[in-house]
C-alpha cells in the first residue's frame, strides 16, 4: 500500500511523534508531505522515512482564525493543493494527520481522485477551534474523507457533536514501543539536575495556556518544600507570552528554587524515570495525552486532568489518579497523597504499566491502522 501522508507542522508535537511511528510501518512506500521545514523533517530523515517539504511559506491560519483569515490564505493554498494533487496520483491513498492538512488534502483528493483518510488528533470544540475552522474541518471530513480515524472515543464524540458523520469514524488509540521507555543504564539525571532526594513531579508538554502548567505551579505552592517540579517542553506554536507569565508566576510565589524549566527535550524516558510522579494538567479536553501512557510505560505514577481522552487511559485510584481540570488545590492534595503513600503509589505505577502494555502497544495500533487503510484502498 502506497501512502501520501500530510502534516502541516515542522515542529515535534504529539501528532508528529505519532505520525513518525505510523509512517515508519509504511516506509519506504510512502511520502510524508509537510508544510514547514524543521525538527519534524529532521526526525523523519533520522528514521529514513521519505519526506518532502511542500511549501516554504507556512500557511497563516491558526485554530482561532475566522473566515477572513482563511480566505486571505487562498494565494498560498492553491499552489499547495496543486502540488499535493500531483503527488497524490502516485499513491493509493492520502492520509492527513492535522487539520490544515485535512483541508488541503480534501481538495487535492478531489482533484487526483484518490481516497482520503483523516487521522483526527484534535477535539473539534470551541475550546480548540474557531467556528469558521470547525465548519471547514467538518465539511472537508464529511464531504471528502472516506474514513476518519479518531485517537480516542472523546475525539470521535466531539467530531460527531460538531456535525461529523458518525458512520465514517472509528477509534484507534496511539501505540508505543514499550522498550523505548525502559532504559538499561542507571541515569545520573537526578544528580545532574540537583534534585537530591526531593519528591520530583514532572510535567511533559509544550508550553501553552490550555496545557495548564500554571495549575501545577499554583498547586506546588500548596505542597511541602520537599516537593519540586520539572517542566519539560517549550512553546511550539508562538505562546511566548504564556512562557513569560509562567516565569513571573514562579517568581511571585517564591518558587524559583523548586521549579526547573528544561525546555524541549528528546530524552523523555530518562527524564520521566528521574521523576517520582508525572502530572498532566490540561484545562481543556485532551484528545489523547501521549505523556500519560509514556509515564505508565516508564513505571511512573500519573495524575491527569479528567477531561477528554485521559479518562479512557486511567481508572482513578487503580492505574493512576484523575483530577478535576483547573483545580490547583485538588491537584496539590493528590500530589501530597502520592508523596505520603509510597506503597500505594508504587502499586498504581505497576498497574498503570501493565495496563499500558496490554492496551497501547505500537504493534496493535499498526495492525488496526493497516487493516482500516487496506479496506479503504480495496
Ligand atoms: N515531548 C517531547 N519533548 C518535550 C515535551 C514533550 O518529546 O520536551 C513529547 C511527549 O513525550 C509526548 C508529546 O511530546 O510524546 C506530546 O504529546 P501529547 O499527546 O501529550 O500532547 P500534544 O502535543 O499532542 O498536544
Amino acid at each position: 500500500m502506497k501512502i501520501l501522508f500530510l502534516d502541516q507542522s515542522g515542529k515535534l508535537g504529539g501528532a508528529e511523534l505519532s505520525l513518525l511511528d505510523v509512517a515508519s510501518a509504511f516506509s519506504p512506500n510512502c511520502l510524508v508531505g509537510i508544510f514547514q521545514d524543521g525538527p519534524f523533517a529532521e526526525a523523519l530523515a533520522a528514521r529514513q522515512i521519505p519526506y518532502q517539504v511542500l511549501t516554504q511559506a507556512p500557511i497563516q491560519v491558526n485554530k482561532d482564525s475566522g473566515w477572513a483569515d482563511s480566505l486571505s490564505s487562498i494565494g498560498q493554498v492553491v499552489p499547495l493543493v496543486a502540488t499535493i494533487a500531483r503527488l497524490g496520483r502516485k499513491y493509493d491513498l492520502i492520509y492527513t494527520n492535522t487539520s490544515k492538512a485535512l483541508i488541503l488534502g480534501a481538495l487535492a483528493s478531489r482533484l487526483c481522485g484518490k481516497p482520503l483518510v483523516h487521522h483526527l488528533r484534535d477535539i473539534v470544540s470551541p475550546e480548540h477551534f474557531s467556528a469558521a475552522n470547525r465548519t471547514l474541518l467538518i465539511t472537508a471530513a464529511n464531504g471528502c474523507a472516506t474514513h476518519v480515524i479518531a485517537n480516542s472515543r472523546a475525539t470521535a464524540a466531539a467530531f460527531v457533536a460538531a456535525g461529523g458523520n458518525a458512520k465514517k469514524v472509528s477509534v484507534v488509540y496511539n501505540g508505543f514501543l514499550p522498550q523505548a521507555y525502559q532504559t538499561a543504564t542507571e541515569s545520573t539525571l537526578r544528580e545532574d539536575l540537583g534534585l537530591g532526594n526531593r519528591f520530583v513531579v514532572g510535567h511533559f508538554s509544550r508550553l501553552a495556556p490550555w496545557k495548564g502548567q500554571h495549575i501545577l505551579i499554583e498547586a506546588l505552592a500548596h505542597c511541602p518544600e520537599s516537593v519540586v517540579a520539572l517542566l519539560v517542553g517549550d512553546a511550539l506554536f508562538g505562546e511566548q507570552d504564556y512562557v513569560e507569565t509562567l516565569h513571573r508566576q514562579v517568581e511571585q510565589l517564591g518558587l524559583n528554587h523548586r521549579v526547573k524549566f528544561l525546555g524541549f527535550r528528546s530524552d523523555i524516558a530518562q527524564l520521566m524515570q528521574a521523576c517520582d510522579l508525572v502530572v498532566h494538567t490540561s484545562t481543556a479536553p485532551e484528545p489523547f495525552g501521549r505523556v500519560i501512557v509514556e509515564a505508565m510505560l516508564c513505571q511512573r505514577p500519573v495524575i491527569a486532568a479528567a477531561s477528554g481522552g485521559t479518562v479512557e487511559l486511567i481508572t482513578h485510584g487503580e492505574t493512576g489518579w484523575l483530577c478535576p481540570p483547573g483545580q490547583p488545590q485538588k491537584l496539590s492534595d493528590l500530589i501530597c497523597h502520592s508523596h505520603r503513600q509510597p506503597a500505594q503509589t508504587q502499586g498504581i505505577a505497576q498497574a498503570g504499566y501493565h495496563h499500558a502494555l496490554a492496551h497501547f502497544t505500537l504493534e496493535t495500533t499498526q495492525q488496526a491502522l493497516h487493516q482500516q487503510l487496506a479496506q479503504v484502498v480495496a
